[in-house]
């Protein structure tokens, strides 16, 4: 019988485990720091679990070499995936933009199956335990605990990343494989908040509008999204700020960010639009000229960029303010101050170098028979189940690979 440890019960230390046990020459240690397993997964979501993505492909994901994941994706593709949950009795249903949750959606119909399926005879898990250290002991591997510890033959470093620490997001995972040998690229919180100048957000706070968002470091554009913005006491939030936080977090200092509040309209087709709206009012506030297009407080904003006075008449509206009016509609500058740190964060961008593993196994090319997975190493996805998908597809290859 071959000894297994498993440090981590999250997404991919559990798909691992269910995996590793299928051999019945092995028997699994599932080892987790907190009370209880998959704490992070719960909460994924927003409750929901978003568990994967029918879109999947490799540019949703990124890191030193993002072509490390191919070989686990391309085996465990979202379908297979969908098969391996749908064995263990979970249902799912598929979202706008090929987000699948599931049916119930509960994350804890998630974790309930993937609870269910960790019960059997070769799985032993200890929750509570945190491992402190590991050492190489002849071909095997020494863990230390407080109060404990114990030896195995082959050992999934699954610990995930330092995003999310309320949720049990640490740096255990990278320290202890950098104890074996391995390196880790630099680490920078994504999928999370921007922060810009107060201003401008403050006066819009709580607002949801849909939007494209460019970001520019100095007068270079380096990165687009599109979709929900939602402004906020010290910035901006909302799925596009998620999407294009990855980028933001890694620039450097000197980003903004340019807001089109009319994507689907050219600016001069804006000024044409509000050209209309003065004549049809024109007794109207200038702050009121957006209306039946953009909630009041944004028109107010608006207004204030373009140095227009909010209460004059929209009939001494000149051509030159108008054109202004469309110019910051479509491109209101919010300067970045930072993002939100790893606490706010969903995922970790970097991680342990992906070049010392083996991406058609995932073990160590530094240590035979370690293996990692899942968030810890350097790949992180887009939102929308990308950053799941990774943890199943490689877990399932990892614990398959023993
Ligand atoms: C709020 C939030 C919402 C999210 N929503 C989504 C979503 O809807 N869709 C999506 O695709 N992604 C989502 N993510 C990201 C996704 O949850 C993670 O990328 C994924 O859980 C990573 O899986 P993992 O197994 O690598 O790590 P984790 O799931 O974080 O699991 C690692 C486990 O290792 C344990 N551990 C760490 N150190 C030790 C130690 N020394 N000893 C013992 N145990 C240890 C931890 O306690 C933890 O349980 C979300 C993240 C957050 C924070």
């Amino acid at each position: 019988m071959a000894e297994v440890v498993i440090i981590g019960a999250g997404a991919s230390g559990m798909v691992a485990a269910i995996a590793a046990a299928e051999n019945g020459e092995h028997h699994v240690t599932l080892i987790e720091r907190q009370a209880r397993v998959g704490r992070k997964l719960l909460s994924s979501g927003n409750g929901r679990c978003n568990l994967t993505n029918m879109e999947t492909e490799l540019s949703r994901y990124h890191g030193a070499a993002p072509a490390f994941a191919s070989h686990a994706l391309s085996l465990w593709t979202p379908e297979k995936v969908l098969e391996f949950f749908s064995a263990l009795g979970l249902m799912t249903v598929t979202e706008y933009g090929g987000r699948v949750y599931p049916l119930s959606n509960q994350a804890s119909s998630v974790l309930d199956v993937l609870r269910f399926a960790l019960e059997k005879p070769n799985i032993e898990l200890l929750c509570g335990v945190t491992v402190e250290s590991v050492r190489r002991k002849g071909k095997r591997f020494s863990l230390s605990w407080e109060g404990g510890g114990m030896d195995c033959d082959k050992l999934i470093v699954a610990c995930g990343g330092c995003a999310g620490s309320k949720l049990g997001g640490v740096m255990d995972g990278y320290n202890l494989l950098k104890s074996l040998g391995h390196s880790r690229t630099s680490l920078y919180p994504s999928l999370t908040q921007i922060r810009t100048r107060p201003e401008i957000p403050r006066s819009m706070k709580g607002i949801k509008v849909q939007a494209g968002v460019e970001v520019f470091k100095g007068k270079n554009k380096i990165s687009f999204g599109s979709g929900d913005l939602l402004f906020a006491e010290n910035g901006v939030s909302g799925t596009v700020v998620f999407d294009i936080s990855r980028a933001v977090a890694t620039a450097g200092e000197g980003v903004s960010l340019r807001v089109d509040f009319f994507e689907t309209m050219s600016r001069d087709e804006v000024k044409d639009y509000l050209a209309r709206r003065r004549a049809a009012r024109p007794e109207a506030p200038a702050k009121e000229i957006f209306s039946g297009a953009l909630h009041s407080r944004v028109g107010l904003a608006l207004c204030k960029y373009a140095e227009i006075q909010p209460e004059s008449p929209c009939s001494q509206l000149s051509e030159v303010q108008l054109a202004a009016l469309a110019s910051a509609s479509k491109t209101l500058r919010l300067d970045v101050t930072g993002v939100s740190g790893f606490e706010s964060a969903q995922v970790t961008a970097g991680g342990i170098s992906t070049a010392e593993f083996n991406p058609m196994t995932m073990e160590s090319r530094i240590v035979p028979n370690l293996f990692a997975c899942g968030e810890v190493l350097d790949i992180d996805g887009d939102c929308g189940g990308f950053n799941l998908q990774w943890a199943w597809a490689s877990g399932l290859l990892a614990g398959g690979s023993l």
